[in-house]
Formats: structure tokens, C-alpha cells, sequence
């Protein structure tokens, strides 16, 4: 469902060139959950917006869904990504002065102009915010935020979530009820992939990547995950 090949990514600064990722390979099946994890700066973010069509490589291949994306137009990527990819970011990103319920609409707007309310009312229960759809961001925590956060990447039924450090900003106990929700959607058959500094929230995946100087180390399946209570 994504082949990567080789993948690199070279950010140039004035006379300086840095090599972000330097050939990554990786396939992933649909229903997958993966965990990246590595020191900063060894290319998680890079990969992970490479994987979201947010940034383009500088040389490789990458295959999402049997599509070549290398040839596809600005707008074709655009649609393929609003169909397919949900994401979910460390800070949250939320427009503020604006209901939960409206955040959560925001990608449907941008894709088809239209509001279904009905659905985002409906991800709002599912992410257990039924009865907050009207607070605005600051009227609510972290771990609701991030939950809201959760229910607008769903919108417009994604087959993948990407979460760059989604509990990087939470307490312990917000950080359980998020991995917990994407247990839940990856037992859906969702494909999670996650990156995280954390082994316990790596613990909850299927599979764990680690990533050093724009490489991969090592790719191993997880044997005793951690399962939400
Ligand atoms: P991580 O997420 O693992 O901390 P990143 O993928 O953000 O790492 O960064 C990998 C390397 O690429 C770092 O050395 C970082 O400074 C550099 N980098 C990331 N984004 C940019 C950018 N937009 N322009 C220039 N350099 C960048
Ligand atoms: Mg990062």
C-alpha cells in the first residue's frame, strides 16, 4: 500500500546543503501500526511529510496505493491526499475562536465545500467530546484538543493517520486515552503511523522503526504490546 524506495530528502540553505533522509526504503500494509522513534533531527518529520505528500523527495520512489506520486500534478496530490491521509500533529494545530465541532469540519470544507454535520457531530462522540462540540480550543485541555484533533484527521475517512509526537504536549493520563483511540481506529483496519520519543508509546504498536542521521537502524515487529485498558 506504500513502497517506499530509497527515498532522499536534501534541504539546501544558502551554500549549505543538509541530507535529511538519505536512502529509505519501506513497505507498508494497509492495517499497519508503526512506530518512529530516534534522536531529533534524524529525519522523523521529514519522513513522516514525505509519507502525508506534504514535501516532495529530492530522488526515489514512492507508491501510495499503486500510484507512482513522483508523477502526479500539484492538484492530483492534493485530492490524493485529502482522501486518503489524516494527520495529527504535536501542537495540536486547531483554529482558535472556533468550536470544536467547526475544527472538525475544516478538512471537509477544504474538499468538497460542503458541511456534514452529522458526521462531525458523530467523531466528536466517537473521540468521547459529545457533550463539548461548541468550546472553542482554549476552553479545553490537551488531551481534549488533541482529541478533537483526532476526530477533524477522520473526517474525511482516511485509510492512514499520520501523528508526528501526538502526546509530546500531554499528561500521562491524555497520553493513555490518545493511544488508546488510535488502537482503536487501527483495530478498525486503519494504518497508524506514529512517531513518538517514548518506548511506552511505541509499546502500543505493531511495529517499530528507528531512525538515525536520515536512516533506518533497524525495523521490528513488537512482540509484548501494550493494549489500552
Ligand atoms: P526529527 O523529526 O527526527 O527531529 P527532522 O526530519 O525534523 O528530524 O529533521 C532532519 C534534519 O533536517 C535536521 O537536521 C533538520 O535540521 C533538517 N531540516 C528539517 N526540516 C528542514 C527544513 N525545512 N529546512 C532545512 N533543514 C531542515
Ligand atoms: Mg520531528
Amino acid at each position: 500500500m506504500i513502497k517506499i524506495s530509497n527515498l532522499t530528502k536534501t534541504y539546501h540553505m544558502g551554500d549549505v546543503s543538509l541530507q535529511a533522509l538519505s536512502g529509505v526504503s519501506l513497505e507498508i500494509e494497509q492495517g499497519d501500526f508503526i512506530a518512529i522513534m530516534g534522536p531529533s533531527g534524524s529525519g522523523k518529520s521529514t519522513l513522516m511529510n514525505l509519507l502525508g505528500l506534504l514535501d516532495t523527495p529530492s530522488s526515489g520512489n514512492y507508491q501510495l496505493f499503486g500510484q507512482e506520486v513522483g508523477q502526479l500534478e500539484e492538484d492530483d496530490l492534493a485530492q490524493l491526499r485529502r482522501k486518503t491521509i489524516g494527520f495529527v500533529f504535536q501542537q495540536f494545530h486547531l483554529l482558535p475562536r472556533t468550536s470544536a465541532q467547526e475544527n472538525v469540519s475544516l478538512p471537509q470544507i477544504y474538499s468538497t465545500k460542503q458541511v456534514d454535520s452529522a458526521k462531525s457531530e458523530h467523531l466528536l462522540e466517537m473521540v468521547g467530546l459529545g457533550n463539548r462540540k461548541d468550546h472553542k480550543p482554549n476552553e479545553l485541555s490537551g488531551g481534549q484538543q488533541q482529541r478533537v484533533a483526532i476526530a477533524r484527521a477522520l473526517v474525511n475517512h482516511p485509510k492512514i493517520v499520520l501523528a508526528d509526537e501526538p502526546t509530546g504536549n500531554l499528561d500521562s493520563k491524555s497520553e493513555k486515552e490518545i493511544m488508546s483511540l488510535l488502537c482503536q481506529l487501527n483495530e478498525k483496519g486503519m494504518t497508524i503511523i506514529l512517531v513518538t520519543h517514548e518506548e511506552e508509546i511505541a509499546n502500543y504498536a505493531k511495529r517499530i522503526l528507528r531512525m538515525r542521521d536520515g536512516k533506518i537502524l533497524s525495523d521490528d515487529p513488537i512482540k509484548n504490546r501494550t493494549r489500552p485498558e
